[in-house]
């Protein structure tokens, strides 16, 4: 029996893991690992637990799901706060410069998620010598993806494109901790606060470590998104070859991204197809069919911790240009001047904050104005929850949003127990999965009705207020 507390008592045990290796780094015994659970999900395990120092906690001190290791403000006042004429914004965290743009270069854009701004500044970094390699993430033949160290700018391009997948930063961490090299590495929000913590306690890390860039992030999934998207357009879940998230094209949407997936044939023929999101996927993206228990908890939309975060422009003006724009979110003095350096090799307007925040609308419902009651809903149940910031806990309540939050939590774990039972066998799956989907069809209606209603109801309050004054 584990009597030991540490991150496989306190996080994975409470399904809380995201995966991404960071307490491994820490572990004086050396005796975290991160494997692939029987659903598809990073987690971190444990190889001897009789080694796990009674006082120690280390693991825990880094941890982004961890009661015990500092939130998102308290890391991001202590980075942040004391640089020259910096803003703050109690939604996206600090930041210098905010911009909506897109790198100049057509076929680099294209092959990018969507400015290709991520690629760009990463490139900048190498080769304006603030660090000596990128660190980010990379097809790979054997697990589809991975974090790889790049050397050069070449190497930097072919890790562009947003990876909706697993990935996990173990296997590196050590060759950063005890390398005379500087990197900047790329990562998720959770990612971004949990290699802060690490430079907390490893203070020589932040001199391997000089920029930390951030995506803005939704939530993530596990491997089975796209096993049921491949299965369910005819491809073999069990042999994916290679996948191309975010594809482009010209005759659709920039909103309306593709996904190549390249698969083998039990008779081992190569196949490929591209399927977008209007094609049906999207639907499992929004109704978060496979989505990391842990992202229910997540507060950080705009990756607060990140030196600069990237995102989509998500704004009717940019939605007619297939190519792309991404939003960035400076909060780096040496970043900008990289920008100003290099102003001829991209496009860029400034973009206000209140534009920055509109672009992920979606976002900002999800994890702060119903994060409130998603929590009261899943502490209910008896699940462990994570301390949240106070700030974070925003309430806005409609009807339908108990339903809803249940739904959304219900399919999300549902969706990955029923892939394995059912062997990723697309037909059974679907058969099973649609219950849910014609539950969540159900809310929305009534939703929409509720606020429908509720708008004749404001206008005939304004009308009578009119007419009284
Ligand atoms: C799981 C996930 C969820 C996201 N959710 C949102 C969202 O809700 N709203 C939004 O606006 N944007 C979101 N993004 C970010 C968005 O998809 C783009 O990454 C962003 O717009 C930057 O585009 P770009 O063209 O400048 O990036 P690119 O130039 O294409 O570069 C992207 C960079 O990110 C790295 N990368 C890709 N996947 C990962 C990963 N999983 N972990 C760490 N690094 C990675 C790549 O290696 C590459 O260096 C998400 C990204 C991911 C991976
Ligand atoms: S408590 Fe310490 S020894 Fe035990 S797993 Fe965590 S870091 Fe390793
Ligand atoms: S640090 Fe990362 S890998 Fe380790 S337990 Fe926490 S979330 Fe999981
Ligand atoms: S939503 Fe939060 S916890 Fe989930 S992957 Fe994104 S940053 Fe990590």
């Amino acid at each position: 029996m584990n009597t030991k507390i540490n991150v496989i008592s306190e996080i994975v045990q409470h399904n809380l893991c995201v995966g991404c290796g960071v307490c491994t780094a820490i572990c004086p015994q050396k005796i975290l690992y991160i494997r692939f659970s029987e659903h598809g999900e990073y987690l971190a395990d444990i190889t001897e637990q009789r080694k796990c120092g009674d006082k120690c906690s280390l693991c825990l001190s880094v941890c982004p799901f961890s009661d015990s290791s500092p939130n998102e403000s308290e890391i991001t006042n202590s980075i942040f706060m004391q640089i020259p004429n910096i803003n703050y914004d109690s939604l996206i965290g600090f930041y210098l410069k905010t911009l909506v743009g897109s790198i100049l270069n057509e076929d680099k854009r294209i092959e990018s998620t969507s400015g290709g701004l991520a690629t760009w500044i990463q490139e900048k970094l190498l080769l304006s010598g603030a660090v000596d390699a990128v660190i980010n993430v990379q097809p790979d033949t054997d697990l589809l993806f991975s974090y790889k160290i790049c050397n050069t700018a070449d190497e930097i391009k072919t890790g562009a494109r947003s990876c909706y997948y697993p990935v996990e930063l173990s296997k590196l961490l050590d060759t950063i901790i005890h390398s005379n090299k500087r990197f900047a590495i790329i990562a998720l929000p959770c990612v971004c606060k949990a290699i802060r913590n690490l430079q907390q306690k490893m203070p020589y890390c932040r001199k391997n470590i000089p920029f930390i860039l951030g995506l803005t992030c939704g939530h993530n999934v596990s491997k089975g998104l796209i096993e049921s998207v491949c299965a369910r357009f005819g491809g073999n879940p069990h042999n994916i070859t290679s996948v191309k998230f975010r594809k482009k094209d010209p005759m659709r949407y920039t909103s309306d991204f593709g996904i190549e997936i390249k698969y083998a044939s039990t008779a081992g023929d190569e196949h490929s197809f591209t399927t977008h999101w209007t094609d049906g996927y999207g639907k499992y993206w929004t109704n978060r069919l496979f989505a990391l228990h842990a992202c229910n908890f997540c507060d950080d939309i705009y990756a607060e911790c990140a030196d600069a975060s990237f995102m989509d422009a998500w704004l009717s003006r940019y939605k007619e240009d297939w190519r792309g724009h991404t939003i960035m979110v400076s909060r780096s003095e040496k970043i900008n001047k990289l920008i100003e350096q290099y102003k001829e090799e991209i496009s860029q307007t400034p973009i206000s904050i209140k534009e920055v925040i509109q672009s992920q609308y979606s976002n900002l419902i999800f994890k702060r104005y119903k994060l409130k009651q998603r929590i009261k809903y899943l502490k209910g149940t008896g699940l462990r929850i994570p301390q949240k910031r106070e700030s974070a806990l925003h309430s806005i309540y409609e009807i339908g949003d108990q339903e809803e939050i249940a739904l959304l939590y219900e399919i999300s774990l549902a969706s990955k127990h029923l892939w394995n039972q059912c062997d990723k066998n697309y037909e059974q799956f679907k058969g099973r999965i649609q219950t849910y989907f014609v539950e969540v069809d159900r809310v929305e209606k009534r939703k929409r009705i509720y606020r429908y209603l509720n708008a004749i109801l404001r206008r005939l309050q304004l009308l009578l207020w009119r007419l009284q004054s």
